[in-house]
């Protein structure tokens, strides 16, 4: 049985009704065309029939050798795993093989196939729903987590005997939208870019990664729609605007016509603005850099074309995201030269920041799981890279081998203490010296700076610029950490307030202390291509922006109408109000000013999706 079923309405069964439902706007684009529902393990579509008496025998075999198979997979993840010093996924790895040779449940599938004539499939998944419901009663929350590792041995069983591949994604076999409760960024590595239409997810954020990521693969996505994997099934035909966050199930012929009107006039008004095409005030180059945040995996072609002038953010993170192991030193060094060689094409002070690998919080390995409370608070990022020196090591060998092929820079996300900024710095040198001496060419001059999206370095930003050649803000998660809101939770997205007062202070806060130390300031969360929150920045003289390549263009055309003098006068009663205004309030005269300087941003507006 293969689950491209889960694009066919079951025979039998009526299509959804129509229905439009309202989340969150996460990556602009309008797409259209059958759901592909992902539900994890039950995306699989498990086959039950009555096996004769003759068969029985042979269906217990078939049974064992699937736990043969089973067993096999997960002690060669955990061989892969064992050096990990925290021994987290070891550990999760080796709870999966207790409960693969747990009597209990591999009796109780036996006893299925031997006594009711269950097939494998029905038998494990009726054993493993058992062990699902007896955990979920539990009060401990550790013990209620098992009901994971049961979903990942079923889901891995089941795939063995269904011989349907890794990865659920690997069945889709034309356009689908995909709808998901939620997506991991490890999954979303693993789609079929070119079958996939868009995705609307129940849960998550618009800073969530896997809705960053969708913006950098031009994928259009709402996300935070609370139950739409309730509202439709498989095969239904669903419209999702990824600007105004709605998403249509078997929208009617009215509703269908609109939204394909929507979607011609969008892309005739794209075409006018990298053309040129939209008035402004004045043609000149807007006051800020515009520079691009990419990932491996991206193809570097287009960025001159969108008018990108450096590459401002390149997480490398999803070098690990998209395998289960980390990257060696050869790969790492091939995948950063190629981006070093794309930036030294793109003009006059180009070059491309590394940030060194930021793992941990929604940001895991395939298979990874790491078990802590608030992962957001946790071992995430820098403080992951300095307890795992070896991998930081490598890293920061390869990034030095790929400086030699293009202007580089490095920098470290999460830093908190000066003394995370000098250990960072001290396994730089130490990354220099061993490459001196094995003869291997790098920039020595290398720019190395930080990423300020925590606010003990906002707070403390004097200090952190003695230290550092450059900062670049990461809002999204200054915003979470500011708020003490998590980035991918939709339930608390209403204090999720890039606007919000105190972020703006601690943006000043930085950029008056990079000022003094005369190093130089860039914002590179998604407010970043948020044109009203730009001017902000640009106001309180932050020098780059860096954004999904594909905002360049339109984020351009807004902040041309914007001479520096203005977007500092702005920022300057901003400040004045000081913590009175509400977020809302700060945004709304910032959207007021834009819109006094280019009347179009009305008619823009679906280019743009709030950061
Ligand atoms: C940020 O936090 O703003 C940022 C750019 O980093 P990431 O979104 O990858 O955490
Ligand atoms: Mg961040």
């Amino acid at each position: 049985m293969s689950e491209s079923a889960n694009t066919d309405v079951p025979p039998g069964r009526a299509a959804s009704a129509t229905v439009s439902v309202s989340g969150l706007a996460t990556s602009r684009g309008f797409a259209a065309g059958p759901v592909f529902l992902y539900s994890k393990n039950s995306a699989l579509t498990v086959p039950e029939y009555v096996l004769p008496e003759s068969d029985v025998e042979s269906e217990v075999g078939r049974f064992r050798s699937a736990l043969a198979e089973t067993r096999r997979q997960i002690e060669e993840l955990s061989a892969k795993f064992k050096s990990d010093a925290d021994g987290i996924t070891a550990d999760v790895l080796a709870n999966h093989l207790l409960l693969l040779d747990d009597p209990m449940v591999v009796s109780a599938v036996e006893r299925r196939i031997r006594d009711e004539h269950m097939n494998a499939e029905a038998a494990i998944r009726r054993t493993t729903d058992d062990f699902r419901a007896m955990f979920a009663k539990m009060k401990d929350s550790y013990l209620r987590e098992r009901q994971r590792d049961v979903d990942d041995i079923e889901s891995r069983m089941l795939r063995v005997l269904l011989d349907c591949g890794e990865s659920a994604f690997d069945h889709i076999t034309s356009p689908v939208v995909v709808v998901a409760d939620d997506l991991t960024p490890s999954e979303t590595v693993t789609f079929p870019r070119e079958l996939i239409l868009g995705f609307a997810t129940n849960r998550g954020s618009t800073t969530s990664h896997a809705a960053l990521l969708a913006r950098a693969l031009g994928i259009p996505a709402v996300v935070g729609l609370g139950d739409i994997t309730s509202r439709v099934q498989a095969g239904d035909y669903v419209q999702l605007d990824g600007s105004t966050g709605i998403v249509t199930v078997n929208p009617d012929e009215q509703s269908r016509a609109t939204f394909d009107r929507h979607a011609k006039s969008e892309q005739e008004l794209l075409a006018r603005i990298e053309k040129g095409d939209v008035s402004a005030k004045d043609a000149a180059s807007p006051s800020v850099r515009l520079c691009a945040n990419v990932q491996p995996g991206v193809s570097f072609a287009d960025l001159s074309s969108y008018g990108a002038q450096g590459i401002g953010l390149y997480r490398s993170e999803y070098l690990w995201l998209g395998g289960d192991a980390d990257p060696n030193e050869e790969e790492q060094t091939a995948a950063y030269s190629e981006a070093a060689k794309a930036a030294a094409k793109l003009g006059a002070g180009a070059r491309v920041v590394f940030r060194v690998l930021d793992l941990g919080g929604d940001k895991l390995q395939r298979g990874q799981r790491i078990h802590e409370l608030n992962p957001f608070l946790g071992n995430r990022s820098i403080r992951y890279l300095l307890s795992h020196r070896e991998v930081f090591h490598v890293q920061l060998r390869a990034i030095l081998r790929a400086s030699a092929c293009g202007p580089s820079a490095v920098m470290y996300p999460m830093i908190a203490t000066l003394e995370e900024l000098r250990e960072a710095n001290a396994e730089l040198s130490s990354a220099m010296e061993s490459l001196r001496a094995d003869g291997i060419p790098f920039d020595e001059k290398i720019p190395r700076g930080m990423m300020v999206e925590v606010p003990s370095a906002a707070l403390n930003a004097d200090a952190f610029a003695k230290e550092s050649d450059f900062f670049s803000i990461g809002t999204n998660d200054l915003v979470q950490y500011t708020m003490a809101a998590d980035r991918a939770n939709e339930r608390v997205s209403y204090l999720y307030q890039p606007a919000n007062p105190a972020v703006v202070k601690l943006v000043d806060m930085t950029v008056r202390a990079a000022r003094a130390a005369g190093i130089p300031v860039a914002v590179c969360g998604e407010s970043a291509s948020d044109p009203v929150l730009g001017v902000l920045w640009m106001g309180l003289g932050v020098a780059e922006l860096s954004m999904s390549a594909s905002y360049i263009p339109p984020i351009k055309k807004v902040l041309q109408a914007v001479s520096a003098d203005d977007a500092r006068a702005l920022a300057e009663r901003v400040l004045g109000y000081g913590p009175f205004q509400s977020a809302a309030e700060i945004y709304m005269e910032c959207r007021k000013f834009v819109l006094s300087k280019i009347p179009e941003f009305e008619e823009m507006q679906s280019f743009f999706t709030a950061g």
